[in-house]
């Protein structure tokens, strides 16, 4: 069986569940087409009070959803909480806004009349990551349940208690048959799914080589397809930043829920004069985190995600120091009494011939180089197959925003950290992806913006 909840911290495994059975998957594609039918017929208002039912249901009981995603996956418990709740802002986020976002929009055309109508177009498949298992899941979700499209999930094979606990969310908060159904199905059913003629859009959040591979299934059956995808962020800090924060930033964004995020600052490209400055401050809040069982308040520094997740970060690392990087604080030695601790480490003089240049490290590792001014620091950033977010520090924000305009990624913070908010587009270019979550922009992904002439 494919599906198991093991214990990151510990190893053990907790739980197992079947794969599902074709006849499953041809049930659960038969209640999204119904419901993507049904909807049709229904007030949006109904689905707007439904998605708020079911933030509700998420808000009421936090604490049980959020130990389900530490043990499945090892966040940290006070981020599991954090993740719950930015779950249910995401939803009603959508509940809130969504209605407004859909409404018609008319076009000016000579001697016509024109508006454009946003339509509901079938069901969605969701392929989604560990990383954040509810969060992802939602994204998709709730713009897409509020325009009468079904979602068929099909989470990570390391969380299937967390994809579990999400369907039961909604099965909670009461929502209609065929809305939204996890299935434990293998690659083979996914790309079935896909070429199903009930199935018209396809939605990955993972790694660039599954969405390589998902991205063809979509484009072979000529099903849209929005890919969020890795990314090598910068964090660039300017001559003229206010360094504590950028510090207190950096420490959080490359070490928060392990580093295994997207958005996470892989690169600290540092401005030479406070270079020294800044690495010292690093260190010093990275040699505070201590590691541990992430249930338990006193830990600071979570295991990664699975074993797996530790060896390949590992070798990683080995490549990157084989390939001429340098270690120039922590070190590899696991961690006893733990199958999956990384401990922080910091390397530099990582150069674009290194084998592992344009790879994404999952994981708490913070690779770190300076610059000499800020056209350098264009050119560094810009030096990637990646183009997700990045981050500038500058006490000056007009001269951060004129970077900030040259940096190639979908989005970039100044003098804050790179996350997502339900307010504004989130996704990247290049290798990091295309098409865009949350926001306006993220509920029309999957939408039939049917124009319409009339006299
Ligand atoms: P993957 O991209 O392999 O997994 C993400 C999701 O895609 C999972 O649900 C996975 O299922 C599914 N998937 C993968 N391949 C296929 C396929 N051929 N057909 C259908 N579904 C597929 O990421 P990993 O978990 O293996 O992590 C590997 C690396 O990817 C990480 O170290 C990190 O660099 C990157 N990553 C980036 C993420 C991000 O947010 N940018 C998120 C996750 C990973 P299953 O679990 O069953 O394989």
């Amino acid at each position: 069986m494919a599906y198991k909840v093991i214990n990151p911290f510990d190893g053990k495994l907790i739980r197992e569940f079947p794969n599902a059975t074709d006849s499953e998957v041809e049930r659960a594609l038969d209640e999204a087409h119904e419901f993507y039918m049904d909807a049709k017929h229904q007030p949006i208002l109904e689905r707007e009070k439904n998605l708020k039912k079911v933030a509700d249901e998420l808000r009421a009981n936090v604490e049980y959803y959020a130990k389900v995603l530490t043990i499945n996956m090892g966040k940290l418990y006070k981020e599991s909480k954090q993740e719950v709740i930015k779950t249910a802002q995401f939803a009603e986020y959508y509940s809130k806004n969504g209605s407004s976002f859909l409404k018609s929009q008319p076009y000016e055309i000579p001697d016509n009349y024109s508006y454009v109508e946003y339509d509901s177009i079938g069901a969605i498949m969701a392929v989604e990551p560990w990383n954040f298992p509810y969060m992802q899941v939602m994204r998709v979700f709730a713009p897409n349940y509020l325009i009468g499209n079904p979602v068929i999930l099909k989470h990570a094979s390391i969380v299937p208690g967390a994809a579990q606990a999400f369907e039961e969310a909604i099965i909670k908060a009461n929502l209609p048959k065929g809305a939204f159904k996890n299935l434990f199905v293998s690659y083979d059913q996914v790309n079935k799914i896909i070429s199903d003629r009930r199935v018209q859009g396809v939605a990955l959040t993972g790694s660039e080589q599954a969405g390589k591979i998902l991205a063809s299934e979509a484009g072979k059956n000529l099903k849209k397809s929005t890919m969020e995808l890795g990314g090598t962020d910068v964090l660039i800090v300017l001559d003229d930043a206010d360094i504590k924060l950028a510090v207190k930033n950096a420490v959080s964004a490359r070490l928060g829920n392990a580093g295994q995020a997207c958005t996470s600052a892989k690169r600290f490209i540092v401005n030479q004069k406070v270079y020294g400055e800044f690495i010292d401050g690093i260190i010093s809040e990275f040699s505070k985190r201590v590691s541990g069982d992430p249930l338990d308040l006193k830990t600071t520094l979570a295991p990664l995600s699975s074993k797996a997740a530790q060896i390949k970060l590992k070798e990683q690392v080995d490549a990157a120091i084989a390939g001429g990087s340098q270690i120039i604080w922590g070190d590899t030695t696991e961690v006893d009494g733990s199958d999956a601790i990384f401990n922080p480490l910091i390397i530099s003089g990582m150069t674009p011939n290194n084998p592992m240049y344009d790879q994404e490290l999952f994981g708490p590792v913070a690779q770190i180089l300076p610059f000499k001014d800020d056209v350098e620091a264009v050119k560094m950033a810009n030096y990637s197959n990646y183009g997700l977010g990045g981050a500038i520090y500058s006490t000056d924000l007009e001269r951060a925003q004129n970077l900030a305009s040259h940096i190639e990624t979908g989005m970039v913070a100044i003098n804050q950290i790179m996350t997502s908010h339900a307010e504004i587009p989130f996704g990247g270019i290049k290798k990091s992806g295309y098409g865009r979550e949350l926001s306006d922009l993220g509920i029309k992904e999957f939408a039939n913006a049917k124009t319409i002439l009339y006299r």
